[in-house]
């Protein structure tokens, strides 16, 4: 349904042509690199270094057989923001040192048999020596990002956030260490150089090429150097950046950090973005900010592709306090690559809610360390708790909820 053209590599349009035309050549000329010239003029993108190295190592002879055709699916996760509170940590806390892993247990069925799944860490998870911290300036144990990985199943992860610089760069560094050492796919939105921040990071999985680049709005602390932060106002960097993926991937995934704290709106700020990323070619974008969920829809690009678009997938691991804010869920869809194109489909969200115990007593003293016996749960299964923490809110209510707030370009799981 949703095809974009065809890049490069997979573009094989009059094969025939190509191959007697270059045959004349190699005879007329005799040079292999008059082959690859052929093959790159017939691409419609641009030529990157990529393809320039692939058509020059393939020889003549090679081309020959009548191309096989190929599908390959692979399936994608994502969600909102992850962030480790106090009461976090400390829920977490144990006398060997922390597990974050109950936390993951109940979402299992959405995201182990995933490919490829984007996270969100919200925090910085930088080492002790920066000190463990919540709200405001927060800093994770590192075992958060090892648990996220492990149990959480992440492999794409965020990290231009609004909060990545609560500790400055020294802690950017060390963060980005920690999270390098657990070997994701890939890693984008901070960095330790400007060297750093010009590189694209692409992996690939199951023979389809990837681009992950990731922006945010702002920075709490707006004490940084100009590469630290991917800012997605600097559109020079986002252009550039989004023209070089598009280049060289077949599919582009673009995160972004932005939106207005606690509404459900989309405001003009993301429109406007959504629109430029989506011009640029990007595929896939995923939102991130706000703390609660915004809607779900297709960006039209100016050459009529279309782009997945969650404006923001809400918080998935947090205590915040607030109904909406502990309301979130998980995105999943599929991609598929032929010899035409990368499809994107089975595009659906699996709601979930986050639930605590707090007493009253605690709550109206506003004892946040109180908050005990966390829970994320799929939202079928948290009504008891959405009950007795929101009275008036039910496990259905909150589904018509998110139903209003996804919209109805995607499918919501019940
Ligand atoms: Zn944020």
């Amino acid at each position: 349904m949703r095809y974009r053209k065809p890049q490069p590599k997979h573009f094989r349009p009059s094969k025939r042509v190509v191959i007697i035309g270059a045959s004349v050549l190699l005879v007329t000329i005799g040079g292999l690199s008059a082959w690859a010239m052929v093959k790159r003029n017939n691409s419609a993108y641009t030529a990157t270094n990529d393809s320039n190295t692939d058509a020059n190592s393939q020889s003549p002879q090679a081309t020959t057989a009548p191309p096989k055709p190929q599908t390959t699916t692979i399936t994608m996760a994502a969600s909102g923001d992850q962030i480790a509170h106090d009461s976090l940590v400390a829920f977490a806390r144990n006398n060997a040192g922390y597990d974050f892993t109950p936390l993951y247990q109940n979402i299992q069925p959405i995201i182990k048999n995933a490919d490829i799944v984007f996270c969100n860490p919200e925090t910085l998870v930088a080492g002790e020596q920066f000190g463990i911290s919540g709200y405001p300036a927060f800093n994770a144990p590192t075992q958060f990002a090892g648990d996220m990985t492990k149990a959480g199943k992440c492999n794409v992860i965020n990290q231009a956030t609004n909060h990545i610089n609560d500790k400055g760069q020294q802690a950017i560094n060390a963060n980005l260490a920690n999270w390098q050492s657990l070997q994701p796919l890939a890693i984008a939105g901070a960095n330790k150089s400007a060297a750093d921040q010009q590189a694209i990071s692409y992996f690939t999985v199951k023979d389809i090429k990837f681009a992950f680049l990731a922006y945010a709005d702002f920075s709490n602390n707006a004490n940084f150097a100009p590469y630290a932060i991917n800012i997605y106002h600097d559109t020079m960097l986002f252009d550039q950046q989004l023209k070089q993926a598009r280049s060289n991937a077949d599919v582009v995934i673009v995160s972004m950090h932005w939106g207005t704290e606690d509404s459900t709106t989309v405001n003009q700020d993301q429109t406007a973005f959504a629109k430029r990323a989506a011009d640029l070619g990007a595929d896939i974008l995923i939102g991130t900010g706000p703390h609660v969920l915004q809607k779900a829809t297709h960006t039209t690009g100016s050459s009529g592709n279309s782009m997945l678009t969650w404006y923001s997938l809400g918080n998935l691991l947090s205590t915040q306090l607030q109904l909406n804010e502990l309301t979130g869920g998980i995105a999943t869809w599929s991609i598929t690559k032929t010899d035409t194109g990368v499809k994107i489909s089975d595009v659906k969200f699996h709601p979930t809610f986050m639930s605590y115990s707090w007493s009253a007593d605690d709550r109206a003293a506003n004892n946040l360390l109180a908050r005990d016996n966390l829970a994320l749960q799929l939202l079928k299964n948290a009504d008891r708790d959405i009950q007795s923490m929101f009275p008036g809110a039910s496990a259905a209510e909150r589904l018509q909820f998110i139903k209003d707030t996804i919209g109805n370009e995607v499918t919501v799981s019940e």
